[in-house]
């Protein structure tokens, strides 16, 4: 039976107890509005772990724009149903004032892998993730957490927090999920108007062309311009950034001799996407 459970105290009762009989312990860290790129990321944590955790928590200090925040979907019920089925063993579901309680003061900020892309353009996004992470895994005690490479850069974020800062838990990151015409899951997807849902899985499919062409030896400048003038034709509005980078340190790619990624954030309709590919 899953609990549901709201309280770091009665989590740490529930953790001790798992861990005097030897568990492993995963934890799948969440937003909620729950679809199957997060069932994977469960199961995978099934797999690797004998007690599973999902948290979910729309954790307000990492919305740099109060209206997404307001607007964020929130679906407790039917997400409670969805983890019971999968065999999950809690899940955490903590208030604000839980997780910020009076009086709290700390922030964990991780500097370079943090500062481009998302960092640049959603001032204070990583500081809000990177420390209720730090904060998950400080409640849960988990062995192992498991993160999406749909938020790229968050994953370079978290893997480099928890070297960092030597916390002992072995992040494992998992393959995006994609809805069959290319679209990466996202919580943020049931926000598209028709006319956008039909049009959005262009971005996976110019990261896919852009990839190819970088594979088989084009100039990187010319083929992200070609790339973004696509997305603006395709009925993209902005696009934030569309770049080449080192898979890792996110530093500028100028080939792809060393693993790089190719990373975009983009609006259609009022949502902005992001999506990243290996190249
Ligand atoms: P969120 O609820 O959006 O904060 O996402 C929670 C976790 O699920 C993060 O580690 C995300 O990277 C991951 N995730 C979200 N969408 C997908 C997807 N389409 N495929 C794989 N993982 C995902």
């Amino acid at each position: 039976m899953m609990q549901i459970l709201r309280t770091v105290a009665e989590l740490r009762t529930r953790v001790r107890g798992w861990k005097a009989d030897g568990r492993q312990v995963g934890v799948v860290p969440t937003m909620g509005a729950l679809h199957e790129g997060h069932l994977s990321l469960v199961r995978a944590a099934k797999r690797g772990c004998d007690r599973v955790i999902v948290t979910v928590f729309v954790n307000p200090t990492q919305f740099n724009n109060p209206e997404d925040l307001a607007k964020y979907p929130r679906t407790e019920a039917a997400d409670a149903a969805l983890l019971a089925e999968e065999g999950v063993d809690v899940l955490f579901a903590p208030g604000p004032d839980e997780v910020y309680p009076a009086g709290f003061a700390s922030q964990v900020i991780v500097n370079g892998v943090s500062a481009p892309l998302e960092g640049e353009r959603r001032p204070g996004h990583f500081e809000g993730v990177a420390t209720v992470v730090t904060k998950l895994f400080g409640m849960t005690q988990a062995d192992r957490a498991y993160f999406g490479q749909k938020d790229w850069q968050q994953l370079q974020v978290v893997k480099r927090l928890v070297a960092d800062l030597n916390i002992s838990v072995e992040v494992v990151g998992c393959e995006t999920i994609r809805e069959p015409d290319g679209l990466a899951m996202s919580s943020r997807n049931v926000r598209l108007d028709p006319l956008s849902r039909a049009q959005a899985p262009a971005l996976h499919r110019i990261l896919q062309k852009t990839a190819q062409a970088l594979r088989g030896g084009a100039e990187v400048a010319p083929v992200l311009a070609q790339a973004v003038a696509d997305l603006r034709l395709a009925g993209f509005s902005d696009v934030d950034y569309l770049e080449l980078r080192t898979a890792a340190m996110l530093e500028p790619a100028t080939s792809v001799a060393q693993p790089a990624r190719l990373l975009v954030a983009a609006t259609i309709g009022d949502v902005r996407l992001i999506d990243n590919i290996p190249v």
